[in-house]
C-alpha cells in the first residue's frame, strides 16, 4: 500500500469540522454542567460533559461544511 500525498484528511472520533469557522478542529469535551451544588444538605455535582471543537468552543459537524456546498 503506497502512500498518496493527496489522500484526504480522515476525520475520527475526536476530529470534525468545527462549525463557527469551518475548519478542522480536535473534539473536546465541555461541561455545561450547572457544577457544584447542595440540595437538602446533599452534595453533588453536576457535570454535563458536551463535543465541543477546541477552536471556538462550538458544536463540531462530523463532515466537511465546504466539501458540502460543492455542485
Ligand atoms: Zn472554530
Amino acid at each position: 500500500m503506497k502512500l498518496d500525498p493527496d489522500d484526504r484528511y480522515e476525520p475520527d472520533d475526536e476530529h470534525g469540522w468545527c462549525s463557527c469557522c469551518r475548519m478542522p478542529c480536535i473534539i473536546i469535551g465541555v461541561d455545561e454542567g450547572i457544577g457544584g451544588y447542595e440540595f437538602w444538605g446533599f452534595r453533588g455535582r453536576d457535570v454535563d460533559i458536551r463535543p465541543a471543537s477546541d477552536c471556538c468552543k462550538e458544536p463540531v459537524l462530523e463532515y466537511d461544511p465546504e466539501e458540502e456546498s460543492v455542485n
